[in-house]
């Protein structure tokens, strides 16, 4: 795909009084922190900035959202620019889909590969090990910094993204942001335990019952765990929190794949694919109609929970048998 400098973006961004940014649903660290970090710059610069929401934000992500997170745009004048943040498709926001349309100009700041390109400008880079680095980039460019609110913002969307520096994905670039984000002022620990030492009791408990389920499958390389509405029931957590569940399960030496499998309605399950080392589950969530990245990806399946986990374990073993033919 194509790109615009990000010189360009920064001076459509320039000309603009008006911004709504747009992270996916399910927002992440890496989400959140790109838009809190490019809303805050916005404001910085005088103009009208606002991170459209669809849900209540994970309470360990809270202190991203100083007042920039709306869950209402009606009252909110006519944008001059909508920018979908860290995504790259309409089904990753369909709630806000038609308020994205209601931005004279479209812009897609993202670092997932993408298929089509429907955006009047974007930046969008698989290499990137987070999106909060293509922001750090145009934030710069946009002459904006250093600010440390913004550097928090930036310093939570990278160490997300890059499971704190451990993912394959993480680049040198990554630690010298980070590095850079010292002289900002940003106090990197402090982040860290807001995001990372923050769990709620509840969700520990569902996460603990969540794996009395495990599944191994192929020799213990392929590994799975369903949260049901009844574990969310028994133990008072929110489906959210199951998040870093799949990071756990691919933890389990000799764990090739891991998915967990949630049961967000009866007929809507979101299921979360992690690979080692070797293994690509961008591939198994494509064939279940989903996407993502070669180790994080996901899909969403429109059948009953126990069907769902049927057909994840079915493509997880199709992928080990490849794996094992090359
Ligand atoms: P997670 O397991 O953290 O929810 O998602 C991991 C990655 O998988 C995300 O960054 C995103 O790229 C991708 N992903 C998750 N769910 C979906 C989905 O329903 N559709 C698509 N296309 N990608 C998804
Ligand atoms: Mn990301």
């Amino acid at each position: 795909m194509k790109n615009d400098a990000l010189s360009v973006i920064a001076e459509k961004i320039k000309a603009a009084e008006s911004v709504w940014l747009f992270p996916h649903v399910n927002p992440d660290g890496d989400a959140l922190g790109s838009c809190a970090a490019l809303c805050r710059g916005l404001r910085l610069m005088g103009k009208e900035a606002f991170v459209l929401v669809d849900e209540e934000l994970p309470a360990n992500l809270r202190f991203l959202d100083n007042g920039y997170c709306t869950v209402d745009c009606e009252k909110l004048p006519e944008p001059d620019i909508c920018i979908c943040v860290d995504c790259s498709s309409e089904d990753r926001f369909e709630k806000r889909a038609q308020a994205f349309y209601r931005g004279r100009l479209r812009i897609c700041l993202d670092h997932h590969p993408a298929r089509e390109s429907a955006w009047d400008y974007n930046y969008i880079d698989p290499k990137e090990a987070a999106t909060g680095q293509i922001i750090y980039a145009l934030l710069a460019e946009l002459g904006v910094g250093p600010d440390r609110e913004i550097g928090e913002a930036i310093f939570a969307a990278i160490t997300t993204d890059t499971g704190n520096f451990q993912y394959s994905n993480t680049q040198a670039k990554s630690h010298l942001i980070a590095a850079e984000l010292y002289e900002w002022g940003v106090d990197c620990n402090k982040v860290s335990v807001a995001i990372y030492e923050n769990v709620r009791l509840e969700k520990m408990m569902m996460q603990t019952k969540a794996m009395e389920g495990l599944k191994l499958i192929a020799g213990g390389r392929g590994a799975l765990v369903s949260v049901s509405r009844e574990i969310l029931r028994e133990t008072g957590a929110f489906m959210d929190e199951a998040e870093g569940l799949s990071k756990e399960l691919r933890s389990i030496a000799g764990v090739e794949y891991a998915a967990v499998i949630k049961e967000y309605e009866r007929e809507k399950i979101k299921v979360s694919l992690r690979a080692k080392s070797r293994g690509n589950v961008a591939r198994i969530a494509e064939k279940l109609g989903g996407g993502g990245h070669v180790k994080a990806a996901g899909c969403t399946i429109k059948k009953p929970l126990r069907e769902a986990e049927k057909l994840v374990e079915r493509e997880m073993l199709a992928a080990i048998r490849e794996l094992d033919e090359q």
